[in-house]
């Protein structure tokens, strides 16, 4: 017998586990791999196997957010954080792992743990009682993806994202930029950067010589396109496809100018804060060094810092911010939590952190309590926010945790650098509050 079912043990499932196994909570944990099923991209039988980089990415708890996270998810005992710092490889400010050492010893701690029931299945349906935890990952098999697609409605679960790179609203050259809507139609809901005819010759240009990354073999036939075109696949399709779409300038008069521009790159809100803005159609496959060198020769634009920058994966994952409750339970079946990259967070670490709190949530409900999710000034919170509700749910797409899915920092506006450490800082008290209102030491 058990009191909650986590289906799936990668770094959301297996940090899920550990967290309501050590709060006394008996795990049925059921990982396909292992049991005659595999994903296209991992390797072994292992829990928490990482696909590809072996790095957690910074460990700069006063200057980053994925650092900061790190250190939240190691005040609340995190076991993946445990295994990696304990076979932490040397990577400057980095933390990385020996990706063998590091998933062993998650495998094996939770094997060894009495609350945890480890079973090698693989599980086709929702099911239909009991608390149970999906997370699944990106690649969630497809009859399982099936059922959440039957259960939360086809649109609300996506097979590949299409990411356009996020901007952080305070990096945009307002001299230059403007707010407005096409034909002047719903208020002035964008910004808007005007391109000379010269201009967007040049960035065409750019956009056809840049550097793109390739598909994976098994990513190439899944059909992805309908409607999320990437950028540079407009551009090579002649000199004037990007005018007549999402670079179109017509219908917005340039107040300097008093014309419109001969074309146009859009941004649009993308969180309840106002912080991040994402670029209107701007999905792509270009490296990552060469979009920001791109995209900073757009007029408003030359200072840009990206929240994220764009892509295009095979990557499963649900309309969060419409379908959860901010515990993280499926409005229409309370019984089932999301953890993961399938709730719609990036990485590593963001997974196993949603995991983390999907297992807190669960051990309170199991024992009759519910507690409050943490404040949206600490990291946890900023992604569980983001996740549950911060987020546009139409043009929802996966998000590395970052400083822009935080409140705004009160007071004068100070240097940048110091910015970082006033968000870092403001963090560890406002987790320090929680921790002491949750009466949240490890059980
Ligand atoms: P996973 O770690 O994928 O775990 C999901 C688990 O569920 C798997 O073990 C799977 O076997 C199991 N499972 C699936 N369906 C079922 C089922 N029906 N029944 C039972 N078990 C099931 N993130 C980074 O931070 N850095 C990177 O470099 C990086 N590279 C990536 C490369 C690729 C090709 C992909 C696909 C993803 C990459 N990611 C990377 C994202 C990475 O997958 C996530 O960050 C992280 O692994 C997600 O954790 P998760 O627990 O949600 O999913």
């Amino acid at each position: 017998t058990y009191d909650v079912h986590i289906i799936g043990g990668g770094l959301a499932g297996s940090e899920a586990a550990w967290q309501l196994a050590e709060a006394g909570i008996h795990v049925r944990l059921s990982e396909m791999r292992g049991g005659g099923d595999t994903t296209p991209a991992h390797e072994t039988d292992r829990l928490a196997e990482m696909v590809c980089s072996n790095s957690f990415r910074s460990d700069d708890a006063e200057n980053n957010a994925v650092g900061l996270l790190h250190q939240e998810m190691r005040s609340l005992g995190s076991l993946i954080m445990a295994a990696a710092d304990t076979h932490r490889v040397p990577a400057g400010s980095a933390l990385a792992v020996d990706r063998e050492r590091f998933a062993s010893e998650v495998t094996s701690r939770l094997g060894a743990h009495p609350n945890i029931t480890l079973v090698r299945e693989r599980v086709d349906e929702l099911p239909a009682t009991g608390s149970v935890i999906i997370a699944t990952g990106p690649l969630t098999s497809p009859g399982l993806a099936e059922s959440i697609a039957r259960r939360t409605g086809s649109d609300a679960l996506a097979f590949f994202d299409a990411i356009a790179p996020i901007v952080h609203r305070e990096s945009i050259d307002m001299d230059i930029c403007w707010m407005a809507a096409r034909w002047d139609k719903g208020g002035k809901d964008y910004i808007n950067c005007p391109m000379t005819k010269e201009q967007y010759e040049t960035f065409v240009a750019a956009l056809n010589a840049g550097e793109k990354t390739e598909f994976k073999d098994w990513e190439k036939d899944t059909p992805y396109f309908e409607g999320c075109m990437p950028i540079e696949v407009m551009a090579s399709r002649g000199v004037e496809t990007l005018r007549y779409g999402p670079m179109k300038g017509v219908g917005l008069d340039d107040p300097r100018t008093g014309r419109w521009p001969h074309a146009v790159v859009q941004l649009r809100q993308d969180n309840a804060l106002g912080t991040l803005w994402n670029m209107v159609g701007f999905q792509t496959k270009l490296k990552h060094g060469e979009q920001v060198r791109i995209f900073r020769t757009i007029p408003g634009l030359e200072k840009a810092e990206f929240a994220r920058l764009g892509g295009i994966h095979r990557n499963s994952f649900i309309r969060s911010p419409e379908l959860l409750d901010n515990e993280l339970r499926l409005k229409c079946q309370p019984n089932i939590r999301f953890a993961g990259q399938i709730t719609g967070c990036e990485g590593y670490v963001e997974s196993a952190a949603i995991g983390l709190l999907a297992a807190r949530f669960a051990a309170a409900e199991a024992r009759g309590q519910s507690l409050a999710g943490p404040p949206s000034e600490t990291a946890l919170g900023a992604l569980l926010g983001h996740i549950t509700g911060g987020a546009e749910a139409e043009t929802y797409q996966p998000m590395n945790i970052n400083f822009g899915l935080m409140p705004p920092l009160e007071g004068p506006k100070s240097k940048k650098a110091d910015r970082k450490k006033l968000y870092t800082d403001r963090a560890r008290r406002a987790l320090v509050d929680w921790l002491k209102r949750a009466e949240y030491a490890p059980a």
